[in-house]
């Protein structure tokens, strides 16, 4: 077992520790582009957490802070009860733990499927390269890419692709998955197989932290939904509290706007 396997089961007896917990995490860009004001948001595990909001809002930057692509300028989070924005994490550990799909151009171009999925068990994790290609055939066969293993990512639609990008970030078995709008650049009839994918995922307990424009989605998947708003996260509750009964006008406004 690796120490990172060893610490996901130890953490799995501690139920009441979030997997992910922001703690007033503020952050700007330049001296005074105020993006994340004061956002706090715990993550449970095998839960769904949606973050909505304006194009704008800070819903990237927030998964960005949450995988150290970006630093913070004040609060704390952590991971599994963690701290990792401690000065003293080494970033490259805490994102073997975290699995990153974006809105697109996530493969490898240059590499196939097959190979795009194995990069990061065998470079990251040292898992030999049978042992890492046969993990990897058994996730793409998961997804439905069991005959795309051999392909260059510009023979797979865009569904497709996502589907494979969802397979590589799977790879490292993450303890958490972040999710920035990944069907926001298919189209349209191309979106349902991508979605249907995060469903399984949830089914089998993922804890997922997903920013979405895909409301009726959000509200079937989600545990928990968050309003990011002018910094913060303006309301918080299950779908149906969110989306049935806002509290605030801000959101109101927002949900007249989008849906
Ligand atoms: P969302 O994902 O909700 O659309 P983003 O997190 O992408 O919002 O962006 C929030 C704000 O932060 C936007 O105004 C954007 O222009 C700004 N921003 C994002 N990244 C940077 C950066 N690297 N430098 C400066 N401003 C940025
Ligand atoms: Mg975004």
């Amino acid at each position: 077992m690796t120490a990172d396997q060893a610490h996901g089961q130890a953490q799995d007896q501690a139920h009441d520790t979030p997997v992910l917990r922001l703690e007033s995490v503020r952050k700007t860009f330049g001296r005074d582009r105020v993006i994340l004001r004061d956002v706090s948001l715990e993550v449970p595990q095998h839960t769904v957490t949606a973050l909505i909001g304006a194009s704008g809002s800070g819903k990237s930057t927030l998964l960005r802070c949450a995988n150290l692509l970006e630093e913070i300028d004040d609060g704390a989070i952590f991971l599994d009860g963690e701290e990792i924005t401690d000065p003293r994490t080494d970033p490259d550990a805490v994102r073997r733990r975290i699995g990153v799909v974006f809105q697109a151009y996530n493969l490898f171009p240059h590499m196939t499927v097959l190979q795009n999925v194995t990069l990061a068990p065998r470079r990251v994790l040292g898992v030999e390269r049978a042992e890492a290609e046969a993990a990897a055939r058994e996730l793409l066969a998961r997804l439905g890419l069991a005959d795309k293993a051999g392909e260059y990512p510009d023979r797979l639609s865009g569904g497709q692709q996502q589907r494979a990008a969802i397979v590589r970030a799977l790879a490292v078995r993450p303890r958490l998955l972040l999710l920035d709008e990944i069907t926001a650049a298919l189209d349209p009839e191309l979106v349902g197989e991508v979605l249907s994918v995060v469903r399984d995922l949830k089914g089998e307990g993922m804890t997922m932290v997903l920013a979405t424009h895909e409301m009726g989605f959000a509200r079937e998947v989600a545990d928990q939904v968050c309003f990011l708003d002018d910094g913060v996260v303006l309301e918080r509750g299950t779908p149906s509290e969110v989306f049935g009964t806002p509290r605030e006008e801000r959101t109101r406004q927002f949900l007249r706007r989008i849906v």
